[in-house]
């Protein structure tokens, strides 16, 4: 049997670009790993790469978020009309399966574990099931995860070690989809088998794909330990209320950690509540950067824009935070309702969603009517606020005065510099027609 697995181009056409990629689609490793070894398989990831439609495969698989999946729909209906059945799993999927269901042969809601084997054997015996799901509340064992890295292009991305440790969050905001696909559950790998995983890796950088890497304070520390002595560094998630403690960033620092991606979303509280971020205290972001720094720890600061009561004044407001509290990268985005999400159900009941092309649900464009902004006062601070925080002065102001000991976040702030860029010039290229 010969397997195709698909990482489709994000985004609406215009702006899906493919070069240099971050980051391996790790998930789709990782289901490659669960595909028994006698069936042969390619791994695509159109980011990096071009796809061929060729009826040559016996299936195909193609993983989608929101922004991927009007791409993901394209490619599947072009393998289906040469013959070539098509699964299709992922965030997006699991979120709208009856949707999905419309373009593939068979939909995987939710995690690939436990549901990948019968899948393969369905498709070898030419019965293929329209849905594969979990029994309610089940949700998989992290134990035995191989991902298949030699199926990678090798030199394709900025970074190529992905490990993930944990599933879940405990946690449940209203904007973000991972509670919802992973359920309110929290689950970890075995620490030797993470062990292992990392010590094969020939790089020395690590990337956590985890959401919420210190979900379990107890079990991160125990990692952070056992991690110690493996002379790696690595980067990851976390949530503000562990990153109070600071013994535990402490530890982390120990075990190499150099950077943590860490969702502060607004500087009104009463706005967290709002969108059930309740474990954010906006008193402490200040002081938790500077915990942070003094570890030798970057932050990359996710803020999110168009939330109920932004006003004009929100995107001058996070300038002035990242600057003032030195944030190593800001990763700003535009509200997006999710579909799968709490704030999808309420945007939905509001009747607040004026654009439904999936493909522009990628953090940059407004899909739904914003309280206190007009849509274009919204995109248009959006893009300013990119444009002065990854200009040279602005990165200088955010960089300057701190820690030097690290330099992947001067390459960072580079590739993040170029990226914005080039995203600001196809929109003016698109405003002149
Ligand atoms: S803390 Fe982060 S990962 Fe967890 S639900 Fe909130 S946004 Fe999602």
């Amino acid at each position: 049997m010969r397997l195709l697995l698909v990482s489709p181009l994000s985004g609406p056409p215009e702006e899906r670009r493919r070069g240099k990629g971050l980051l391996p689609p790790l998930s789709l490793l990782t289901v490659a790993g669960l595909t028994p070894p006698e069936v042969e398989i390619k791994l695509v990831d159109e980011a990096v790469e071009e796809l061929e439609i060729s009826a040559e495969w016996d299936l195909v698989g193609i993983t989608a978020t929101t922004a991927q999946a009007p791409r993901a729909y394209e490619i599947a209906q072009a393998f289906r009309a040469l013959g070539v059945p098509v699964v299709l799993g992922g965030i997006h999927p699991t979120a709208l399966p009856e949707e999905a269901a419309q373009y593939a042969d068979a939909v995987v809601i939710g995690e690939a574990e436990g549901l990948w084997p019968q899948v393969i054997a369905d498709a070898k015996a030419g019965r293929l099931k329209r849905f594969y799901r979990h029994p309610e509340g089940k949700f998989p064992e992290l134990k035995d995860v191989r991902p298949r890295r030699d199926l990678l292009k090798k030199d394709a991305y900025v970074l190529t070690s992905t490990v993930q440790v944990t599933r879940g969050c405990p946690y449940g905001c209203a904007f973000c989809s991972v509670t919802r696909f992973f359920g309110r559950t929290y689950r970890t790998r075995p620490i030797q088998e993470v062990l292992e995983e990392v010590a094969s890796l020939k790089e020395k950088v690590i990337i956590f794909v985890d959401d919420n890497i210190m979900g379990l304070p107890s079990y991160a520390r125990r990692l952070f330990e056992a991690l110690k002595g493996l002379g790696k560094h690595w980067l990851s998630q976390a949530s503000l209320p562990q990153l109070q403690d600071e013994t535990l960033i402490k530890l982390a620092a120990e075990s190499g950690c150099k950077g943590l991606f860490v969702g502060f979303e607004s500087l009104s509280p009463e706005e967290l509540k709002r969108v059930r971020k309740f474990h954010n205290d906006t008193r402490r972001y200040v002081e938790t950067i500077k915990r942070l720094h003094k570890y030798g720890i970057g932050v990359i600061g996710s803020f999110i824009v168009g939330l109920d009561s932004d006003d004009k004044s929100v995107f001058e407001r996070i300038k002035e935070f990242a600057f003032r509290a030195k944030l190593d990268l800001l990763q700003a985005s535009i509200l997006t309702p999710l579909p799968g999400t709490l704030l999808y159900e309420e945007m939905e009941r509001e009747g607040r969603i004026v654009d439904r092309d999936w493909s522009k649900y990628n953090g940059n464009h407004v899909v739904f009517r914003p309280r206190l902004l007009t849509v274009e006062e919204l995109q248009r601070g959006f893009r300013q606020l990119l444009k002065e925080t990854y200009s040279w002065g602005g990165i200088l102001r955010r960089l300057l005065g701190i820690h030097w000991r690290w330099p992947i976040f001067g390459t960072l702030n580079l590739i993040f510099r170029q990226g914005v860029k080039s995203y600001l010039r196809r929109v003016s290229q698109l405003a002149a027609g």
